[in-house]
């Protein structure tokens, strides 16, 4: 769970605590491991970032989704930045779980705190996202 005093403590600026219900989240139901690791992520990137709506524990998720667990998140940032920057800052953050998302006009991305490593990318068409592997094995080029 987080809360205010949590935040405080473990002095996680990256987002604002008040800004977390404005997400549609309920704030209480998610692990406070999730932003350690958005603190320290945005220690690596230095750039500003934002809580996508509905990109906490609110939304639709499926209750397999580590968001429905509160151990997932979805964020965008205000400017346009290198994809892979973000990979690897999320990496250094030591999110397990990474997806990037493009929806044709802007990047987004999913950060996960599952035990294994899982990367994936994804892209809007024809309004259904379409989903792979971040990385394809060489001898299929
Ligand atoms: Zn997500």
């Amino acid at each position: 769970m987080v809360n205010k005093e949590l935040f405080e403590l473990y002095n996680i600026d990256c987002v604002k605590y008040s800004d977390i219900s404005k997400t549609g989240a309920i704030p209480e139901k998610i692990n406070l491991c999730l932003f350690t690791k958005l603190q320290k992520f945005q220690e690596v990137i230095k750039n500003p970032f934002y809580i996508v709506k509905n990109g906490l524990n609110s939304g639709v998720h499926s209750s397999k989704s580590y968001h429905f667990k509160g151990l997932a998140v979805d964020i965008a940032f205000f400017k346009d930045i290198d994809w892979y920057d973000v990979y690897k800052a999320s990496l250094e953050a030591c999110f397990k779980g990474v997806g990037i998302y493009w929806n044709g006009k802007k990047h987004s991305f999913h950060f996960d705190c599952r035990p294994e490593y899982g990367f994936w990318k994804a892209f809007k068409k024809d309004g259904i996202w379409i989903y792979s592997s971040l990385f394809k094995d060489v001898k299929k080029e």
